[in-house]
């Protein structure tokens, strides 16, 4: 490790992300002390911010949990845990009710009841919603104003974790980077319990409705240090990124497709009717798969909108009308432009149904976490929904087992750090090799890559990171020789008669790329 500048002790609870899971949990830890630590501002930082569609959760008379978990388990194609399905399910409508109490603004009915929406697979309606499209935007704001009110709550942004420390196995902290240049330092925070609540990966591809922070290094950090890596190889494409070239690319939410939209080539013909039964609303990874090879075959997709919502759209859907607009579409007048886009990691760092990971002294929640709610495939508006039953999970854990210690040191003034981008060459062979369809060859090709690149980031921290979960992601892929909800093997198109998860560690992932892409030598875990 290279020179330590401060040294801090947290009091309580260490989290680590600023989105939904990060804030949900410590303000469940309080009174209980946590320090939240965020490369951005609380309140606008990670995927968060950005969800549009809402929270799935049985909250109406006519539903129920049963259906919900139901749903789930259908949607997972054979990988979910049901336990797991049926305990989030069943929790969701008090953790619905938490966030009404810190003053969430849902949309409610005339008579005062929630308001529901209907999203892909779900056979109820069950999603809520606030402002229409602004869920997101509204409870990350609601739970960072509770959180800087929370006197047991400490936010830090400004800060980049780049490596867990570890002692006798056990994490005991993490070191982030602040500052810039010549002046930028490195603190170690030292706590008895740190929480990852780190978000997703999306950005380590090419084309990605995540924010770019979202790169997948809180997973490569446990990863690192030798934490269980469930499920890899599972990443959701949304299907209607709005396709007018920036990046990340503006989503184009589901529920507009829930409200009758529909899917047309440049001569306005529908082509999901003849693939799958529910047509605009079959499962995402097929309604993913259907866009992509339209547009590998040449043709052009849209999202229609003007019959299903027409002049409604700009008060219904002002995020999207927004997006939209500004990149001269009217959504009102045209049909919306739209690409599959890396939007969701269903895999992530192994933990259970309290939180923990297989490393003592570790908890993850929210995307960056893999429980066995997902499976193969996210039911729609179920994220959010897992990093609040988790969140609430590892809070009541830590609380009730991890003691309170002496907070000592102060930190630096915290400074934005500008942690490396993840290189071109990388997110290329992401979206190209280790996309919506895969193969061996591709597979391989990708590994290659990202030995190459991880050997010339030397040791810079955050690309090792970025790079462990990457090649996670394609050793899961290449691993997995069949095809299940959104992995999707060309060389093997069928799906195996019993599913089982993918369990694995760096190491295992270093030896499926020294044994299939030869020329890379393994990078196992390195010190800084
Ligand atoms: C456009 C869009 C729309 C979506 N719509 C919905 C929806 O309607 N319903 C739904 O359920 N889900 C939706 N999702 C998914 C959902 O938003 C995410 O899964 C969820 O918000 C993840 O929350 P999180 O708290 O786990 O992570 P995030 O909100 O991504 O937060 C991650 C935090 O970790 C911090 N961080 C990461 N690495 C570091 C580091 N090295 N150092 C310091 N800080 C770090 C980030 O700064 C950030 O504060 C959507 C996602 C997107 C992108």
């Amino acid at each position: 490790m290279t020179h330590i500048d401060n040294v801090i002790e947290c009091k309580g609870a260490l989290i680590l992300g600023a989105g939904v899971a990060g804030l949900f949990t410590a303000l469940k830890l309080a009174p209980f002390p946590s320090l939240v630590l965020a490369g951005a501002r609380p309140g606008v930082s990670g995927s968060s911010a950005w969800a549009q569609g809402g929270i799935a959760a049985a909250v109406d008379p006519t539903d129920s949990w049963q259906a919900h978990a139901h749903d789930t388990i259908a949607a997972g194609a054979g990988l979910c845990d049901p336990r797991i399905a049926e305990l989030v399910a069943q929790e969701a409508p008090a953790r619905i009710e938490d966030l009404v109490q810190y003053g969430a603004p849902f949309d409610r009915r005339p008579d005062g009841s929630l308001a529901v929406g209907r999203e892909a697979a779900h056979s109820a309606a069950r999603i809520v919603h606030i402002a229409g499209d602004r869920a997101g935007a509204e409870i990350t704001r609601t739970l960072a104003e509770r959180a800087m009110e929370e006197p047991a709550i400490t936010l830090l942004e400004g800060f980049h974790a780049v490596e867990l420390a570890l002692e006798d196995g056990r994490v005991v902290g993490l070191f982030a980077r602040t500052g810039v240049g010549s002046g930028a330092r490195l603190v170690l925070f030292r706590a008895r319990a740190v929480i990852f609540a780190t978000g997703g990966l999306g950005a380590l591809y090419a084309v990605t409705t995540n924010p770019l922070e979202s790169r997948g290094e809180g997973l490569g950090m446990a990863a690192r240090a030798g934490a269980m890596i469930a499920d890899p190889e599972f990443v959701q494409f949304h299907p209607t990124a709005i396709a007018i070239g920036r990046d990340p690319a503006p989503l184009a939410t589901e529920a507009l497709r829930g409200e009758g939209a529909m899917l047309v080539d440049e001569n306005g013909l529908r082509f999901m009717p003849a693939i799958h039964k529910d047509a605009e609303l079959a499962p995402r990874d097929v309604v993913a798969r259907a866009i992509h090879r339209e547009i590998v075959a040449g043709h052009k997709v849209f999202l229609d909108c003007r019959e299903a919502i027409g002049a409604e759209f700009p008060k219904h859907f002002p995020t999207v009308y927004a997006a939209c607009t500004s990149g001269g579409v009217d959504p009102v007048n045209e049909p919306i432009p739209v690409a599959p886009a890396a939007h969701y990691h269903m895999g992530g760092i192994a933990s259970d149904d309290r939180g923990r990971c297989s490393i003592e002294g570790l908890w993850a929640v929210g995307e960056c976490a893999s429980t066995g709610l997902h499976g193969a495939n996210r039911l729609a508006s179920n994220s959010l929904l897992e990093a609040l039953v988790f969140g609430t999970r590892a809070a009541e854990d830590i609380r009730a087992s991890v003691a309170l210690s002496v907070g000592r040191g102060t930190p630096p003034a915290p400074e934005r750090f500008a942690a490396p981008p993840p290189p071109h060459l990388l997110r290329d062979a992401m979206t190209r090799l280790v996309g919506l369809e895969r193969d061996a060859e591709g597979l391989a090709g990708a590994l290659s890559v990202i030995g190459r690149l991880e050997r010339a980031g030397g040791s810079e921290p955050a690309l090792l990171n970025m790079m462990a979960t990457a090649k996670l992601v394609a050793a899961g892929a290449f691993a997995r020789t069949e095809s299940r909800g959104a992995h999707c093997r060309t060389d093997y198109p069928s799906t195996d008669e019993v599913g089982r998860r993918t369990m694995m560690t760096l190491v295992d992932a270093d030896r499926i790329a020294a044994q299939n892409a030869p020329s890379i030598r393994p990078l196992v875990s390195q010190a800084l």
